[in-house]
């Protein structure tokens, strides 16, 4: 009976670590997207700033937004808008691999931790995430009204020795900023 009751109670904290396991990793996802959340992000990107500065290997972030976003909604409805968020996430997923993070950083911003990864290459990889949109031809599948062209802004800093997180997250939103203010669909990075 003794062995019973321990097998059931191994049984029982087996389950109840399988289920915190998966409550802590729905913790860190955004749940519209499944990419990483902004927590998600922000352990991630002080995690790899620790190791940058440690190890001096190059560290790359990437700030981007979707380009008057607003248009999509305020033309099709939210729910349409969410869809196209869902797509863009996509991309993004599709685009990065190994150690890279992308995550939703809010609304309708997204970052890309690229460790390992110096400005061109982290600007090769945008103009790629370019181009698939650029290809996209996204169409309401109900009525078939086409949506039109998804395009992004991006913004790439890199690590320099020293730099808090909220430092190089500064710069490349800066970045972005330029992106945007000199017409959009583009990216600026760091020289
Ligand atoms: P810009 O090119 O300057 O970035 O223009 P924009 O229209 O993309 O930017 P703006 O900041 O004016 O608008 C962002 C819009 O994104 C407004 C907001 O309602 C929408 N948005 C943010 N989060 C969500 C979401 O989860 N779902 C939907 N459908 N829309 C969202
Ligand atoms: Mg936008
Ligand atoms: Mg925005």
């Amino acid at each position: 009976k003794l062995n019973d009751c321990l097998e059931q109670s191994r049984a029982q904290v087996r389950r109840l670590r399988a289920s915190l396991e998966k409550s802590r990793e729905k913790e860190m996802r955004d749940p519209m997207t499944n990419l990483a959340n902004r927590r998600f992000f922000e352990n991630r990107l002080a995690r790899e700033i620790a190791e940058a500065q440690s190890g001096g290997a190059p560290l790359c972030l990437v700030l981007l937004d979707i380009d008057h976003f607003k248009r999509v909604n305020d033309t099709h409805g939210h729910i349409v808008g969410d869809d196209v968020l869902r797509y863009f996430a996509t991309i993004l997923t599709n685009n990065v691999k190994g150690r890279d993070l992308a995550a939703r950083y809010g609304g309708e911003e997204f970052a890309l931790i690229l460790p390992a990864t110096r400005i061109p290459q982290a600007r090769a990889l945008c103009s790629h995430i370019m181009e698939q949109l650029e290809q996209s031809r996204l169409v309401i599948s109900q009525g078939k009204h086409p949506i039109g062209k998804l395009t992004a802004s991006f913004g790439i800093a890199q690590y320099r020795s020293g730099d808090q997180p909220d430092c190089l997250v500064t710069r490349a939103d800066e970045k972005l900023y330029e992106a945007k203010n000199s017409g959009r669909n583009r990216i600026a990075a760091e020289a």
